[in-house]
């Protein structure tokens, strides 16, 4: 089988004409990605439309599936249509806040840099409140690797309801969306800047997330666009902050907390993720990454310090079955220390 390349699927949506121009040409294709499905690949294509009064915005979506389609080797089709302002008015949009009226608190967990473990942190962290008898959502806004579909066993495109909001899938007791669930997995998605903020401000406006307390949100690792983006445009009501103890010493994590400051987003305080390790043989206790950094970290900063997490390989198992381990084993040691977590944010929260 030969392998497909973008270049064909670009070449068959040269055809699809828009306003007066091919839909390449005309810079509106914002995202392509291809990924093995059976014998065939799967391809999910992302188009930019500005939008305009009476444009016949579902006619381009069937032509650019029916484009790509009919390119040999292609098994299915997914086109995304994202809205794309004018330069002049996307300036206005990123100043303009998204309201979530029915959502108490949106809280962000960020890293300085990736491989931390956030998104498993987020995923327990969200489970923990859950446990609380909160009303909890969680949102996977890392659009470059999206990781929460997996974690939490989930996948599939979520239905739309007659608002046309997607509605977020269910799963122990908590509302989930993530972009995953929309592109292929597997499949790097290659965004481009102003993408990004579409991608993401769709994730918190277009879905139909109901009353929740707190809105959980795994943003991406690092202090790029998409940050930027969620700090100015999300009513966020601040940030937490994963962080091993190496990553402390060597400042991703401090890079990450000047951002938030920067930009006036309070940062609720500070996890240490794969704090020490305790041998599952005997029982003894190691302090690899030479443990407590990030506590004398937010002392020094005058943030809160919300806990420590052991490196656990159950944490790991569980994230890979689908299943947080705060759930799987909601007696045990870790999922005690996940709540302690989900206890001390829920009062800075309500301080
Ligand atoms: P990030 O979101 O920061 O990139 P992930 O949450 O995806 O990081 O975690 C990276 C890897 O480390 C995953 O395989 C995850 O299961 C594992 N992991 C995260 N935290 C722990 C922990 N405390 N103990 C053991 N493994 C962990």
């Amino acid at each position: 089988m030969t392998q497909l390349t973008e270049e064909q699927i670009l070449a068959a949506l040269r055809t699809v004409l828009w306003d007066g121009g091919d839909v390449v040409t005309r810079g509106m294709v914002g995202g392509l990605s291809l990924a093995a499905e059976g014998s065939g690949t799967k391809a999910t294509v992302i188009l930019e439309i500005e939008p305009q009064k009476d444009a016949n915005v579902e006619g381009l979506k069937t032509q650019a599936e029916k484009a790509v389609a009919s390119v040999a080797g292609v098994s299915s089709v997914a086109v995304i249509l994202t809205a794309h302002h004018a330069p002049q008015k996307k300036k206005a949009a990123v100043a303009q806040k998204i309201e979530l009226p029915e959502v108490r608190f949106v809280v962000a967990v960020a890293s300085g840099k990736g491989g931390v473990g956030k998104s498993t942190t987020a995923v327990n962290l969200a489970a923990a409140l859950a446990q609380k008898g909160l009303k909890v959502g969680l949102l996977d806004a890392d659009i470059y690797g999206p990781s929460i579909p997996r974690m939490m066993g989930l996948t599939g495109e979520p239905p739309v309801n007659a608002d046309d909001k997607m509605i977020p899938h269910e799963r122990f007791g908590m509302k989930v969306m993530s972009i995953g669930f929309l592109v292929a997995e597997d499949a790097p998605m290659i965004w481009r800047g102003p993408m990004v903020h579409s991608a993401i401000t769709q994730l918190f406006r277009d879905v139909a997330w109901g009353a929740l307390d707190v809105l959980v949100v795994d943003l991406p690792p690092g202090t790029g666009d998409a940050q930027l983006t969620l700090a100015q445009s999300c009513p966020l009501a601040g940030a937490v902050i994963v962080s091993t103890p190496q990553d402390i010493a060597l400042l991703d994590a401090r890079k990450g907390l000047a951002m938030f400051q920067k930009v006036g987003v309070p940062v609720l305080g500070i996890i240490e993720n794969m704090s020490y390790f305790e041998c599952p043989h005997c029982g003894g206790r190691s302090d690899i990454f030479s443990h407590g950094g990030a506590k004398d970290e937010a002392e020094k900063l005058g943030i809160p310090f919300l806990g420590e997490i052991p490196l656990d390989i159950a944490i790991r198992r569980k994230s890979d079955e689908g299943m947080p381990l705060t759930l799987s084993e909601p007696e045990g040691a870790i999922a005690l220390r996940y709540r302690e977590i989900a206890d001390r944010l829920w009062d800075v929260l309500n301080a």
